[in-house]
Order: structure tokens, then C-alpha cells, then sequence
């Protein structure tokens, strides 16, 4: 399972954090995925516990704030949110969009038992 390793890197960042400022555990970790980074969401709910078992971060929760999608349009410079299979311009309805948000996977932040 693809969301197996993603929580396994994730946990190695947290556990590098929780080193870091001599943490006895971790209580929960915050994390931003965007509907385009690959990831789902379900699934990394349910890998989380498995990969963080006898980690500094068993039992911590894990708390997954969704990203918008939204583009900026190269034709008029508009930023919109978009829908994962539809990368248009809210504006214009023009395609030639750039994404600003939404395949993201990333790190918040990480609340720390000391
Ligand atoms: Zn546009």
C-alpha cells in the first residue's frame, strides 16, 4: 500500500522533530494533502496507527487539514480554485492554468508530549 510508506516517511520527519526538543512522545501531527498529491486520505488514516506503532508517535492522532486546488490562468492571470479533473480558469475558462495548491503532502506541524 502506496499510504503505508508515505505515513513511514512522514513518521521519520516527525520522529527527527520529536529528537530534536527531547520529546517523550508525540500527541498528534498535523498534515495538509491536496485532492492531486496521490495520497488517500482514508487510507492514510487507517495506515497511520500501523506505521506508527513502537514509534515515538504510537497513539498520536493524526489530524488531515484538504487542500483547495487552484490554479493561476497564463492567459489572464486570474487565481480560481479548480476541480481535480478540470484545471480551468474560474475566470476566462481557459486551460493554460499553473497549479498553485492542491498535490501537496505536507508537514503542519507536530504537537510534542515533553
Ligand atoms: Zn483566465
Amino acid at each position: 500500500m502506496h499510504e503505508l510508506s508515505v505515513c513511514q516517511a512522514l513518521l521519520a520527519q516527525v520522529a527527527a522533530v520529536a529528537r530534536a526538543h527531547d520529546a517523550q512522545g508525540v500527541r498528534a501531527v498535523r498534515l495538509r494533502v491536496g485532492p492531486l498529491s496521490g495520497v488517500e486520505v482514508s487510507l492514510l488514516k487507517q495506515a497511520y496507527p500501523v506505521a506508527s506503532a513502537g514509534t515515538l508517535a504510537e497513539s498520536s492522532e493524526l489530524l488531515i487539514e484538504l487542500a483547495p486546488i487552484r490554479v493561476k490562468c497564463e492567459t489572464c492571470g486570474a487565481e480560481s480554485e479548480a476541480q481535480p479533473n478540470r484545471l480551468l480558469c474560474a475566470r476566462c475558462g481557459d486551460d493554460h492554468t499553473r497549479l498553485m495548491s492542491g498535490d501537496e503532502l505536507m508537514l503542519m506541524s507536530v504537537e510534542l508530549v515533553i
